[in-house]
């Protein structure tokens, strides 16, 4: 077992931040991590992601446009990129980043996020892989998406998630999991650990979203997978419980979402 015995399933280990070091910092999460899905937001992070993901055996790909990228896509021939990584490498396990950001004003209008992520939510569907959504200020029309538009077998997680615990709960009854990161130790941030207190044992995970949003006592520097310790032991004290048990129990529902893990 790794040395934090915890898996981080969201980074963006392509990031130009890590450029520096790179190889140090991968060497170093090579011991202390179970596992790490890295994120694409575009096809060229997607293709980065999958090239991590063969270099080192603990990382894993998820592939997909990001909802404040989609402005790079040129044609529907789109998906069929998408759909040629998650077919020819074993080790991509999920689609994503995906979903809908209405906060940055420059970002597509709303119809064609939605398509967007109509689109990649049925490619994901017809191969079997969970979806990681992103949801910026679209609770709303995120919730009536996932309650009327997707078959109800599709696995999704909402990473980082930000919405109400009454929201949560509509997700949970649909077998939805929660990605909990940096943001529920923030101190000023007492709605999301809320809905971690709250969350059903088997259906949260962790994460970092590095090299964003790293956790309380590192707010501000740059977030590493390694940080997603410190995410698990704010989850244990919200939750009256040891960080071994929250490590334990996150890494077991990261392996039941992200099942490709197993046939990779
Ligand atoms: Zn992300």
């Amino acid at each position: 077992m790794s040395r934090l015995g915890i898996i981080d399933t969201h980074a963006h280990l392509d990031d130009n931040r890590f450029d520096s070091d790179r190889a140090d910092v991968m060497a170093r999460l090579a011991n202390d991590m179970e596992a790490v899905i890295t994120q694409g937001t575009t096809y060229e992070s997607s293709v980065a992601s999958v090239k991590t993901a063969e270099q080192y055996d603990f990382v894993y790909a998820a592939v997909g446009w990001h909802p404040e990228d989609l402005a790079g896509i040129k044609d529907e021939s789109y998906i069929a990129g998408l759909e040629q990584l998650a077919r020819e490498h074993a080790k991509v396990v999920a689609i994503g980043e995906i979903g809908l950001d209405y906060y940055w004003k420059e970002n597509e209008p709303k119809e064609v996020q939605l398509l967007r992520l109509k689109q990649q939510c049925d490619l994901a569907y017809q191969l079997d892989l969970p979806v990681v959504i992103h949801n910026r200020e679209a609770h709303g029309d995120c919730l009536n998406f996932f309650q009327n538009e997707v078959p109800k077998e599709l696995k999704v997680v909402f990473h980082c998630y930000s919405g109400s615990l009454e929201m949560a709960k509509e997700l949970w009854k649909r077998g939805y999991y929660l990605g909990f990161g940096g943001t529920s130790t923030y101190k000023n941030n007492k709605k999301v650990r809320e809905v971690l207190a709250a969350c059903p044992e088997e259906l949260f995970v962790l994460e970092t979203d590095c090299p964003y949003l790293a956790p309380e006592p590192f707010r501000g520097r740059r977030n590493d997978p390694s940080l997603t310790e410190y995410v698990g032991k704010n989850a244990a004290l919200v939750r009256g419980t040891s960080f071994e048990h929250i490590a334990e129990q996150t890494t077991k529902n990261a392996r039941t979402l992200f099942n490709k893990m197993f046939r990779a």
